[in-house]
């Protein structure tokens, strides 16, 4: 009861199995996908999203934080859940019960993860040039030494990189050089006889713009939900994606503005002339940026309308004089489709001055998520 009465997100199941196939064709049999559904599944569900991941043959997962992979595990899935940053010695406890596998951030990380005893999974995380987590790649001894650890079982090695989206000829350089120091380093470690863990260093743009370097595993997020971090993203893999996520709500009241009337907080929207304006159940306490104030848009009955004024914690304002018959409880679209019109994400990152994965990470939680 109650799911459309005010704000929601609706999930496209087929949109993300036809995303897992495109990404599986493109990384190759040899390379299993490991979605990132950090951040609530970047605001679409993390529980709906794993699960319709689960049920199409995905067995690796990634998370942010142990609260997010116990979730998970809570609800039925099975497999691998890495956690990708750091984790504190208080929560190891959890990991070990709930057989979650744990990045190793530094080489004291990995002696604190060895020294609390728990059989904890590690996969060591390297630096390979972006100086966020990791073992600096010139120091493979002490990355080699993380194996002797005992007390902990170590079945990966991963880098991140940091400029995979960027197609300037220095961008790809410094990727190749990234992706060149992880596999000799990953040559090193076989040479002596460290061998059996599972490698990766791929997020989304990674597949999109590197896929011949595709190694053991990847960590797909921003594309997996079917839309590139920013409108004029341009990738090198032949690859057609479709959004998952749409977000919608309702109109709560239709009325009237006269010429020289203002409205909203701040009086920050005056009309020109006399306007219909509609006041929507949904606002920045739901993940809609407050920069889109008389900026943003919104489709109402296939229409697309402006924001004004300033947006409230969870209404906001649109001008709907050129959409006849707009009435109470009509639908709203801030992202997807409503006829023959579309907004997609980007244009709502772009509009709001940000990326895509920011403005789908931040989409709140009162927010009801369903599968369509
Ligand atoms: C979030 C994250 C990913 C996924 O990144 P996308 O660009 O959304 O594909 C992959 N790896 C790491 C380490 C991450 O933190």
């Amino acid at each position: 009861m109650g799911e459309t009465d005010r704000a929601w997100i609706e999930v496209d199941r087929e949109a993300l199995l036809h995303n897992i196939r495109e990404l599986k064709r493109i990384v190759g049999e040899n390379c299993a996908l490991m979605p990132a559904v950090k951040a609530n599944a970047y605001g679409h569900g993390d529980i709906i999203i794993s699960t319709i991941l689960q049920e199409a043959g995905i067995r690796s997962f990634c998370t942010a934080s142990v609260d997010e992979a116990v979730r998970l595990r809570e609800s039925g899935i099975r497999g691998e859940i890495l956690i990708l940053g750091y984790t504190g010695p208080e929560a190891f406890p959890e990991l070990s019960h709930y057989r979650i596998s744990q990045t190793a951030a530094d080489a004291g990380h990995a002696r604190m993860l060895s020294e609390f005893d728990g059989n904890i999974e590690v996969h060591v995380s390297v630096d390979t040039g972006m100086h966020r987590l990791g073992i600096p790649c010139d120091r493979a001894d002490l990355i080699g030494q993380v194996w002797d650890l005992p007390g902990i079982r170590v079945t990966g090695l991963f880098s991140h990189l940091c400029v995979s989206d960027g197609r300037t000829e220095a961008e790809e350089a410094y990727t190749r050089m990234q992706i060149r120091r992880f596999t000799r380093l990953t040559e090193w470690l076989n040479d002596r006889g460290i061998r059996g863990f599972r490698s990766h260093i791929q997020g989304s743009y990674g597949i999109l713009n590197y896929p011949e370097y595709t190694v053991d595993m990847a960590r797909p997020g921003i594309a997996l939900y079917g839309v590139m971090s920013s409108a004029e993203d341009q990738v090198r893999a032949e690859v057609r994606l479709k959004p998952v996520l749409s977000l919608k709500a309702r109109v709560g009241c239709v009325r009237e503005l006269q010429a020289g009337e203002a409205a909203g907080y701040g009086l920050t929207y005056t009309a020109g002339s006399s306007r219909r304006i509609a006041i929507v159940t949904a606002g920045y306490g739901d993940g809609l940026p407050r920069s889109l104030s008389n900026c943003g848009h919104a489709l109402v009955r296939g229409r697309r309308v402006p924001v004004i004024g300033r947006i409230c914690m969870d209404q906001l304002t649109l001008d709907v004089t050129d959409v006849p018959g707009t009435v109470p409880g009509d639908e709203v679209v801030f992202i997807g489709r409503s006829g023959e019109s579309e907004i997609r994400a980007e244009k709502m990152a772009e509009d709001a001055g940000t990326i895509t994965n920011e403005i789908l990470s931040r989409l709140g939680g009162r927010l009801k998520r369903m599968i369509v």
